[in-house]
């Protein structure tokens, strides 16, 4: 109520003023109409111009090479798992309606539990409290992320799904930066109209967010009254440290498998630079190409056994990967 007068009121003073100063409001509103008009006719006249068809012909071959790491980045997305883990508090949950019934209701329910999600865990005040200072310890204990070898490598596949996404992505901003300096628009275009000039030199830019797993500890008080809640976010660091308390916890058979290194974002950087940032397969390395994209792979799949020792991990670039892995792939049936 307070604050609807207090608009009001404002809204008044402010009819008021423009009232008062009206020809300073009017010249203003015609100047700036002018300057957007202006700045329309500048760019439609760049992008007609011989410069601009100079520069989109230089960087045609850099240009293709981006959509084409730019395709890949969207076949991570699609082929590769990005979950680990669920909590079954309110599994069952959709088979039921709640409804809060008193007459104080409106006043109630601000805070309302999401059961039936399988990354929220919902539970007690201390569980939360405890989960923000120990978060692996709650994030294993409460969403069945059990130390297990089988669940150690499914978080290592999840940890090598977001560092490949992590690191394509960036890899095309760095592309991205590089073309802006080489093409080098005035700085009016990469200012109002960065879309359209992308547009223009054929640029195709994938969803550059990275779809990391988030997992929630949420209590709400029976009222409805307070909440709180702790959430855990399972980045490339926090995928390191699980592997690793998980890795302690594991009573690994005695096999060659005990004998394996953990796949950490650490681990995979250690083969990089083992193999000098050069691709095993096609030789390229990035000394020769500042922007050339590099990923781990095992020699011998896990799929098939292969194990994360050093002898069986090499560097390739994302182009003998992609090849690798597509012909690895079960064939689909015609
Ligand atoms: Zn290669």
């Amino acid at each position: 109520m307070v604050a609807a007068v207090a608009g009001i009121i404002a809204l008044a003073l402010i009819v008021a003023v423009v009232v008062q100063f009206w020809p300073i409001f009017a010249a203003a509103v015609i100047g700036l109409a002018v300057c957007a008009i202006v700045i329309v006719i500048l760019k439609e006249r760049y992008f007609a111009s011989d410069g601009f068809k100079a520069v989109r012909e230089e960087i045609a071959s850099v240009v293709q090479e981006h959509n084409e790491i730019s395709d890949y980045v969207n076949e991570i997305r699609e082929q590769r798992r990005f979950t680990v883990g669920k909590s079954t508090t309110g599994m069952h949950a959709h088979l039921a309606e709640s409804k809060n019934t008193s007459s104080w209701g409106y006043k109630r329910d601000r805070h309302v539990a999401e059961y039936g999600s399988e990354f929220v865990h919902n539970a007690g005040l201390q569980v939360v409290r405890n989960a923000a200072a120990d978060p692996i310890k709650y994030l294993m204990k409460y969403f069945d992320i059990s130390a297990t070898e089988e669940k150690l490598g499914e978080v290592e596949d999840l940890g090598e799904s977001i560092s490949r996404l992590e690191n394509a992505v960036q890899n095309l901003k760095n592309r991205e930066a590089a073309i802006a300096t080489t093409a080098a628009p005035p700085g009016y275009i990469t200012r109002f109209f960065l879309k359209e000039f992308q547009e223009k030199i054929g640029l195709s830019i994938p969803p550059l967010s990275i779809p990391y797993p988030m997992y929630k500890f949420q209590y709400v008080s029976a009222g409805g009254n307070s909440s709180q809640e702790t959430k855990v976010k399972l980045d490339s660091q926090t995928i390191d440290s699980l592997i690793e308390t998980m890795s302690e916890k594991i009573r690994f058979k005695k096999s060659a498998a005990g004998q394996r290194s953990l796949m950490t974002a650490k681990f995979r950087n250690h083969i990089k630079t083992r193999d000098k940032f050069t691709c095993q397969s096609c030789s390229v390395s990035v000394a020769k190409e500042p922007n050339l994209l590099l990923e781990v792979d095992h020699i011998k799949p896990v799929s098939k056994g292969g194990l994360s020792v050093e002898t069986n991990l090499q560097t390739l670039c994302w182009r003998c990967n992609r090849t690798k892995s597509n012909k690895e792939l079960p064939k689909p049936k015609p």
